[in-house]
């Protein structure tokens, strides 16, 4: 534990010192609690696929004589599971990565409009598998200056969720405008919705709103606190408005300077 309280009775400085020790000493605490409920939920979070894994294989390894496509069917779960891991490890190392006090944007001109015809290029195919069609309305171009691979995964892991949770035949639109000086991204769907309950959680580390529908879609609850990390440290914010069973829509706002 950080510090026992301060207690000073005599003059004012001395008290005014005293408040503000104690006040750190709430913060480093904060920040430990903070910081040991991380370290417990990667645990969880690895240690869930790891015990498939481990159940899957050591089934296999007892029985005698499996046939093949039991076989290939409990290596093509472990090899999901794998593909979980790796998921997870990656998105933990990127957010890691951007904890950094000496982390550096690679600031660049860009053209947001480019920035998002290329997302949707990318994510169209998992859009045709589920007859999902995604819009994009665009105003007048904006160039503005980001990092740009930075961005580009903030805004790919908020369309690739619209996708994940709208059910087939839904509809995401996409818009960009320009509000005074900010550049403001919308993306909105047809999908499942988020309730309130949920709502002010779901940037948090490791939040799913639904625990099966996201790990069914291969989520690891680790993407919108990225997406959010990254456009803070782009002195941007983001936001979000949900009905439940009705849709969501996310606003991306980036200052152009
Ligand atoms: P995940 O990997 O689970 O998708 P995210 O951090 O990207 O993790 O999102 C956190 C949670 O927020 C999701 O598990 C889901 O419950 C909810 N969510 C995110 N985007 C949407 C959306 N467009 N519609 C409904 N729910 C969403």
């Amino acid at each position: 534990e950080f510090g026992d309280k301060v207690d000073v009775k005599s003059n004012d400085e001395f008290k005014v010192l005293a408040n503000s020790f104690n006040s750190m000493s709430v913060k480093l605490n904060e920040v430990e609690l903070q910081r040991k409920e991380f370290v417990g939920n990667v645990s969880h979070e690895l240690k869930t696929p790891l015990s498939s894994i481990k159940l899957l294989s050591e089934s296999l390894l007892l029985q005698d004589e499996v046939e093949e496509d039991v076989y290939r069917e409990f290596l093509m779960d472990i090899n999901n599971e794998v593909d979980r891991l790796n998921r997870i490890v990656t998105e933990l190392l990127a957010l890691v990565d951007m904890d950094k006090k000496q982390l550096v944007l690679d600031y660049q001109p860009a053209y947001l409009n480019y920035l998002i015809e290329k997302i949707i290029e990318q994510l169209k195919p998992l859009a045709d598998q589920k007859h999902i069609r995604l819009n994009f309305f665009e105003d007048d171009s904006i160039q503005i200056n980001i990092d740009k691979g930075k961005i580009k995964q903030a805004l790919i892991n908020i369309v690739h969720n619209a996708i994940k949770y709208t059910r087939d035949g839904g509809k995401v639109d996409i818009r960009v405008y320009r509000e005074k000086d900010f550049a403001i991204v919308s993306i909105k769907d047809t999908g499942v919705g988020i309730s309130e309950d949920n709502l002010q959680y779901i940037f948090d580390r490791f939040y799913r709103a639904d625990k099966a529908r996201s790990r069914n879609t291969g989520g690891t609850g680790l993407g919108l606190s990225i997406s959010k990390q990254i456009v803070n440290l782009h002195h941007g914010t983001i936001s979000v408005r949900s009905k439940l069973d009705e849709g969501t829509e996310f606003y991306i706002s980036l200052p152009i300077v």
